[in-house]
């Protein structure tokens, strides 16, 4: 994994997210306040005007993250932020990242999202797609396999873990206010986290 790949990384996200901005709004319409697509679009455009300054994997992470919390506005601006600030902090300054360090930056930054959010499994948010994804990451990685089909799996539980979170009733977050009434909607924040990895599924070229 290198700095350009993950430049390429932020960028495809960015894409995917202004691609699909008007779905993740809906979906934030449901059961939250409709704007999850245009803080998710807003910040990582932000993101990708900075991408081309960094000239390290830490560097690049903690800018994007800092970015991130201060464009976002929402409760998601801040989670993300953490998980790349968090990423930044994990790898330290360098320009590659064998596939082991990268998912020990991924951990690392999922652990840092989950403390700031205070967040649990099945609370029906981003985490509920992250963590699986990342679980399968580690877990493809230990019985040998490569970075793309690490990648894969990475994606495919992120694609589960999202789906999984329709019948779920919130507990964080503005769709806890719902109760019972948040059961039967997709989270925004868990389908914009596994955009998260079909982006990189994309730049990987799996
Ligand atoms: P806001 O709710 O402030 O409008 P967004 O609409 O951008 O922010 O993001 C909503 C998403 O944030 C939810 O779909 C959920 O996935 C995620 N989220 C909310 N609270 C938490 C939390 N405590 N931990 C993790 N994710 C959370
Ligand atoms: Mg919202
Ligand atoms: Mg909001």
């Amino acid at each position: 994994m290198t700095l350009d790949l993950l430049a390429d990384w932020l960028r495809r996200f960015a894409a995917i997210i202004d691609e699909n901005k008007t779905y993740l709004t809906e979906l934030d319409s449901a059961i939250g306040d409709a704007d999850h697509g245009a803080n998710m679009a807003r910040g990582t455009a932000a993101v990708v005007t900075h991408l081309d300054e960094a000239t390290t994997i830490d560097g690049l992470l903690k800018k994007a993250g800092m970015t991130l919390v201060s464009t976002v506005g929402g409760t998601s601006g801040p989670l993300y932020g953490t998980l790349l600030m968090k990423m930044g902090m994990a790898t330290g300054s360098v320009v590659e990242l064998e596939p082991d360090q990268f998912g020990k930056a991924l951990r690392a930054g999922l652990e840092g999202l989950i403390a700031r959010g205070k967040t649990e499994l099945e609370d029906k948010t981003m985490v509920d797609a992250l963590s699986p994804a990342i679980d399968a990451y580690d877990a493809a990685l230990a019985d040998g396999a490569d970075l793309w089909d690490a990648v894969d799996a990475a994606q495919q539980a992120a694609a589960a873990g999202r789906d999984a979170t329709t019948p779920m009733v919130a507990r964080k977050g503005r769709a806890s206010y719902l109760g019972e009434r948040s059961a039967g909607h997709c989270d925004p924040g868990a389908t914009s986290s596994a955009y998260l990895f079909d982006a990189l599924a994309d730049v990987i070229g799996t």
